[in-house]
């Protein structure tokens, strides 16, 4: 896939991961993730940590808000490694769309409130992945209905939770 072609945030990567349904409650705009505490905890977090770095929060053509340009590295801030294989994807698509630019980086997911910096790599298997992960995403935000509801262990602290399950058999 040309770089021109690429649609989607970082955001909907990390969701393509964590859930579908996300995924598309967000691209339609139906909101409940300002009043969430959770996701007021990591915008604090990302105001407060890493003061000291210069380079942070790039946006490249409004599709990616990069955390933190440092050297050889690409830096993403995160506040738990709950979520850490989707935080990885976030990171890998990154990666991918600057080197799709001519900037080659290796990545680095700090975790500050476990002291945990995780580094990641683009390899060619996901490479090849990535643009399959796009095909998801597009496929999802183009569907009129939402995909069906999974509960998932971490549903409860999601910002969507009310909207799927209250008042539902679950
Ligand atoms: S509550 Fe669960 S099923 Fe609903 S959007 Fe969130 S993670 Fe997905």
């Amino acid at each position: 896939m040309e770089i021109d072609e690429l649609k989607a945030t970082g955001v909907q990567v990390n969701y393509l991961m964590v859930c579908p349904r996300k995924l598309w409650l967000h691209s339609h705009q139906i909101g409940f993730e300002e009043e969430n505490d959770l996701v007021l905890q990591g915008k604090v977090l990302h105001d407060t940590s890493y003061k000291k770095i210069k380079d942070k929060e790039i946006l490249l053509d409004d599709l990616l808000k990069i955390d933190i340009l440092d050297g050889q590295y690409v830096g993403e801030v995160k506040s738990s490694r709950k979520m850490e294989e989707a935080d990885k994807a976030q990171l890998l698509y990154y990666l991918y769309v600057l080197e799709q630019r001519g900037i080659r980086r290796k990545g680095k997911i700090h975790y500050p409130k476990e002291r945990k910096v995780v580094e990641i790599e683009l390899t060619d298997e996901k490479r090849k992945e990535i643009p399959k992960w796009l095909a998801q995403i597009e496929a999802i935000k183009r569907s009129t209905k939402p995909p069906k509801k999974v509960k998932y262990k971490y549903c409860s602290k999601c910002a969507y939770y009310s909207f799927c399950w209250v008042g539902e058999d679950e």
